[in-house]
């Protein structure tokens, strides 16, 4: 599951979001969704949203590069509670909630600013949250953790507001290396769910 690269940059990034296209094609979807474009209220709303998916979709021109902040000798290094918004690709709606990170460092430890734009590259996209979790457990594998853990809790707009009205929150696993390791695994699982600081030496 992990993807093909070893490399920090895949080629296949857009650079930039044409927002004149993207507002010329949202003005045609609300003329097709049966509203008038050019009324008061909706006249600056194509630019509006275009601006806003250069930001939400940001994303794919991130590179979250994980600069090594400091060396320490430690087991494992947990950043809770990050926050994150991401948009489902099956239906364009967000979904969004906390991300646990944890990871078994091999001399290199990340600033938790890292940690956060690791998290938004791959939340600021189309995703599913399943492939989320996978990607920045498995980016940390590719910086070159021992081991990684990562838990995202999230609450889906298209589940909440359509189709079933599931009000509940799903929450997925990505484990790598040494977390997966039952003990080791159980161990952080318990400091992330302890109430404590907001990231914990072990
Ligand atoms: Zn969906």
């Amino acid at each position: 599951m992990t993807t093909a690269t070893t490399t920090t940059k895949p080629s296949t990034e857009k650079t930039t979001v044409n927002k004149k296209k993207v507002a010329k094609l949202i003005r045609q979807l609300l003329i097709e969704l049966g509203e008038n474009p050019d009324r008061e209220g909706l006249v600056s709303t194509p630019n509006r949203i275009a601006d806003m998916y250069e930001e939400i979709f940001g994303g794919y021109r991130m590179d979250a590069e994980l600069d090594v902040s400091f060396s320490e000798e430690t087991d494992a290094i947990v950043a809770k509670d990050i926050q994150f918004y991401s948009m489902c690709e099956h239906h364009m709606l967000p979904f969004y909630g906390k991300i646990h990170v944890a990871y078994a460092p091999s001399g290199k430890v990340f600033g938790v600013s890292k940690l956060v734009r690791l998290v938004e590259k791959y939340s600021r996209r189309l995703q599913i949250q399943e492939r989320l979790t996978k990607q920045i457990a498995d980016e940390l594998v590719r910086m070159g953790v021992k081991g990684a853990l990562v838990i995202a809790e999230g609450e889906h707009l298209c589940m909440k507001m359509r189709g079933v009205r599931n009000n509940s929150s799903i929450t997925t696993i990505a484990h790598r290396g040494t977390m997966e390791q039952k003990e080791m695994r159980e161990h952080v699982l318990a400091l992330i769910y302890n109430p404590k600081s907001e990231m914990t030496r072990v």
